[in-house]
């Protein structure tokens, strides 16, 4: 195992050379993920949907991945866990406990899911398998990766089920997922992504197909098994206030690339990004009336043409002849643990105001 420098959350840290929090110091991060890319083949040639990403994750950190759909936030989630199926392709490093998983084959990547990697997917219907009761599917887990007789297995398996809220889960356990409500069968879905105790759980849109008050409970409930579990969290949302009750860092992406990145309530405050700043003003939250509620003007670049230049610029208030040619990189700001990338980071962050 390569020992590595002990860096905080920093995407694009090793390119910017910016260092973390004093104190951090041998202690090596949980996961390393620099310069990942990952593009697809398509009708039109080979499309990038994620350019250059790079951040640390520490064990017990919680990082949200934000963006709109087609940001490449998804799929920077699935890569992390090896779910980038052929004719897609991943390059760059994604170091988990010292160990770089590209090019790991599915036997090896195995051994990670699980223990190490868990993920809980947004459609929980499409996560279960239909034909299987939800307690043989949690005690085959237990007994295939843990050894566990049937015994002890239905035993962990209703431990499980009662640690994500579900009521009399002893009961519940010859039920089929179709006999479950969306929230709680997110909440099973949940069970088994920890099942075998991971050290990193990565969730996709967990909650964006379920009703409002669900939604808050599940967000409670992961928030809640990250504070008892210990595990870290990466949480891909495309919703500024709920990566806010989960996370404490976040990353935002646009066009396959980490646009800015940082404490999530300093980002919040005063974001230095033209684009966080646009998707904080487009948040029905923010808005007191119609009329404070701002929609971002146009639509995401079309990843199968490149926009010359910072790729924000045909939406971006503050966009100037440089942006247009010159595309960013992605910089430390004098805020500790903030980095942004725009040639205008100054405006930006007072034009915040
Ligand atoms: Fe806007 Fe220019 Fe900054 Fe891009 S680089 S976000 S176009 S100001």
């Amino acid at each position: 195992m390569k020992p590595l420098k002990d860096r905080r959350l920093r995407p694009d840290a090793e390119a910017q050379g910016h260092e973390g929090h004093k104190g951090d110091e041998g202690n090596a991060p949980l996961l390393a993920v620099r310069d990942l890319a990952v593009d697809f083949a398509t009708d039109r040639g080979r499309v990038a949907a994620v350019r250059g990403v790079s951040f640390t994750l520490k064990a017990g950190q919680s990082l949200a991945i934000l963006g709109e759909s087609g940001s490449g936030k998804s799929v920077t989630g699935r890569a992390l866990l090896g779910l980038i199926d052929p004719p897609g392709r991943v390059r760059g490093t994604i170091e988990f406990e010292g160990n770089d998983l590209v090019g790991w084959d599915e036997n090896r990547l195995n051994t990670v899911r699980g223990p190490g990697i868990s993920m809980v997917f947004q459609d929980s219907l499409d996560s279960l398998n239909p034909v299987f009761s939800i307690g043989s599917q949690l005690t085959e887990l237990l007994r295939v990766r843990q050894g566990m007789d049937r015994r002890a297995a239905r035993e962990r398996a209703v431990s499980l089920l009662r640690q994500v809220g579900i009521p009399a889960a002893g009961e519940r356990l010859g039920d089929y997922p179709h006999q479950f409500s969306g929230g709680m069968r997110q909440r099973v879905c949940i069970a088994l992504a920890i099942a075998l105790r991971p050290r990193l759980l990565i969730a996709d849109e967990p909650t964006t197909a379920l009703d409002v008050t669900v939604q808050a409970e599940i967000l409670r409930l992961i928030r809640n098994l990250r504070q008892e579990t210990g595990m870290a969290l990466v949480f891909v949302t495309h919703d500024l206030a709920v990566a806010r009750l989960v996370a404490t860092d976040v990353a935002v992406m646009y066009a396959g690339k980490i646009v800015e990145r940082g404490a999530i309530d300093a980002i919040y405050r005063r974001p230095a990004h033209p684009y966080t700043r646009a998707l904080l003003a487009s948040q029905p939250e923010s808005a007191r009336t119609w009329s404070d509620l701002r929609p971002i003007p146009g639509s995401p670049p079309d990843k199968a043409h490149a926009v010359p230049g910072c790729a924000f610029h045909p939406r971006c208030p503050l966009a100037t002849a440089r942006c247009t040619t010159e595309a960013p990189e992605l910089l430390p700001l004098a805020e500790a643990d903030r980095s942004s990338r725009c040639h205008h980071t100054e405006e930006a962050l007072h034009a915040a105001h």
